[in-house]
């Protein structure tokens, strides 16, 4: 038996199809690279929809992954809004920290927003650490939470946060042999600047199994 189906086109940047079936009829909301798709992605679609039958799923991602570039970027500001921003850890405050580096060293232009970033999830026994990092699409520098610790002085929190600040302003630059490099000369120029520079290399040396326990 035939049913009928309404769709709605829309601009999503994260759910691409959901559906609901309502009054006998399917109420579809699509999004626009739908529009285009051969028969075969509209049969899978048909039978995902009647039976959430997993290979026609398999192949609705497949084509998804195919066609993002159509997925509007979203701007910034939108990326922002959507994290959990979590600036004030137990014994470093990272927005008093940001605020302190960027008045003392940037005259308040680094427009980026910081947060104590999820740890990420490494198997087994780890050998390094990634302290900081920091996003170019939503301008968001990242500490790991390992850093919020007692033992941790505050030089070398604001070292780590303020060579993130410094990827604010540097882009990342093609070398000839074609790689990118993202610490470029005048980078590695500017960091040595930070008043204490040697002082928190030499702490991270000493004490970087502290940081890969914790
Ligand atoms: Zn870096």
């Amino acid at each position: 038996m035939r049913a009928r189906v309404h769709v709605e086109l829309h601009d999503n940047t994260h759910t691409m199809l959901t559906y609901v079936r309502h009054r006998g009829a399917w109420q579809m909301r699509l999004h626009h690279m739908f529009v285009a798709a051969p028969d075969e992605i509209l049969a899978a679609l048909s039978a995902f929809v009647k039976t959430g039958d997993p290979q026609a799923s398999a192949t609705l991602d497949a084509f998804i992954e195919r066609n993002k570039i159509f997925i509007r970027r979203v701007p910034p500001s939108e990326l922002r809004r959507r994290l959990r921003i979590m600036t004030e850890g137990e014994h470093h405050d990272l927005k008093e920290i940001f605020e302190d580096l960027n008045r003392r060293y940037f005259r308040n232009r680094i427009n980026a927003t910081i947060t104590y970033g999820p740890a990420p999830r490494v198997r087994g026994p780890r050998r390094s650490i990634k302290m900081g990092s920091y996003s170019a699409d939503s301008k968001v520098i990242r500490i790991h939470p390992a850093l919020d610790q007692p033992r941790v002085p505050r030089y070398f929190v604001e070292w780590i946060v303020f060579h993130e600040m410094l990827h604010h302003i540097y882009k990342a630059k093609r070398r000839p042999d074609g790689r990118r490099c993202v610490h470029t000369p005048e980078f590695l120029a500017h960091e040595r600047r930070f008043y204490a520079f040697e002082r928190a290399q030499r702490w991270e040396e000493q004490n970087l199994d502290l940081l890969l326990r914790s």
